[in-house]
């Protein structure tokens, strides 16, 4: 889990050199593709190529002004959701301990999120047995939802998005390996 984020900066002067790799390249540290390419078979974490495979990354993404919708009604934000939504599905490698955990963070992630709600209904129900109850209930049920979330974003996606269009899409996170092997670090 030893990301750095803050890796040895690769050279911004011939950074944007698209079409090197065909259907992904580097512009700075933002990895940008095409909404669905297969990465090169390098690490998107650690940067290694031994023991990589490819893992399916799918992400929906809607600009920000779509997101505050939400402020005018759930109902409102899900029309709009899915009239601009953009999507992508993208091959991305991950080396063996990278892709465990993945899964990790997919099935812990899952799991807490369920205890979660059931800590939340289980409030409700003590409620009527014992009121001392409610709170670490419902403490404890929003502890594990925020476990869960966590788990599901950090551990279980390889790279984050930062913006989908029709034509490419944008992630964040990348390892410099990988920035490096689609071509944007130059020589
Ligand atoms: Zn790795």
């Amino acid at each position: 889990m030893a990301n750095n984020p803050f890796e040895a900066p690769t050279h911004h002067g011939g950074a944007a050199t698209p079409g090197t790799s065909g259907d992904a390249w580097a512009e700075g540290d933002i990895l940008v593709t095409d909404p669905h390419a297969v990465l090169p078979c390098v690490c998107a974490r650690c940067g290694t190529s031994e023991g990589v495979e490819h893992v399916k990354l799918k992400a929906q993404w809607v600009p920000m002004w779509a997101r505050m919708t939400i402020l005018l009604s759930p109902l409102v934000y899900l029309i709009v959701f899915f009239i601009v939504k953009k999507g992508c599905e993208v091959q991305v490698g991950l080396c063996e301990s990278h892709r465990t955990q993945r899964k990790l963070g997919q099935i812990g992630g899952a799991v807490a999120l369920i205890a979660g709600l059931f800590a939340l209904l289980g409030g409700a129900f003590l409620a009527e047995m014992n009121e001392a109850l409610i709170l670490p209930a419902i403490g404890g049920g929003f502890v594990l939802l925020i476990v869960g979330l966590v788990m599901l974003v950090v551990m279980a996606v390889p790279l984050r998005v930062q913006k989908i269009t029709a034509d490419r899409a944008e992630f964040k996170g990348a390892h410099a390996g990988l920035l490096q092997a689609v071509g944007g670090g130059g020589l």
